[in-house]
């Protein structure tokens, strides 16, 4: 259910999403796609990790306030090997740090906002995640992600 409010009606949730975490990039080569990063950042990634729920290898990169994140498919099958197989190489997802995943996902779900997960999931980076369908924020997958104290 949708709550009644006109566009632009100023209004503030005690659970707000705090800032863009993260950027997820799918790539198809981990390597090749380090070394390009590291060139294009002047940084190295400071953390590769493996998430074997989504047969992803992940790689992270601080950037200020914020990190970029790139995926390569370890599974044929798997979401990103689909996504490069259909869309090509490119931004992924965007991930919001919020303060309580499950307020949020209550909250955006309410809002009429399609979460793709029942429950938070361990994400990479030490995090609990869930996504929201692109179809329901204009084309662009949303994750929501909590860090783990
Ligand atoms: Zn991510």
């Amino acid at each position: 259910m949708k709550p009644s409010r006109k566009f632009g009606e100023a209004f503030l949730y005690p659970y707000n999403m705090k800032k863009i975490e993260h950027l997820g990039i799918a790539v198809k080569d981990l390597g090749a796609a380090n070394r390009t990063y590291e060139a294009l950042l002047g940084t190295s990634s400071y953390k590769e990790e493996a998430v074997e729920s989504e047969g992803v290898v992940t790689s992270f990169f601080k950037v200020g306030d914020s990190k970029i994140e790139l995926l390569a498919s370890t599974d044929p099958e798997g979401p990103i090997a689909k996504f490069i197989e259909k869309r090509g190489e490119g931004i992924h997802h965007i991930a919001f740090e919020v303060e309580d995943i499950r307020a949020e996902m209550k909250r955006l779900s309410d809002e009429g906002f399609t979460i793709l997960n029942e429950e938070p999931k361990l994400g990479a980076d030490n995090k609990l995640i869930c996504f929201v369908h692109p179809k329901s924020a204009n084309g662009v997958l949303i994750e929501l992600c909590q860090e783990i104290k």
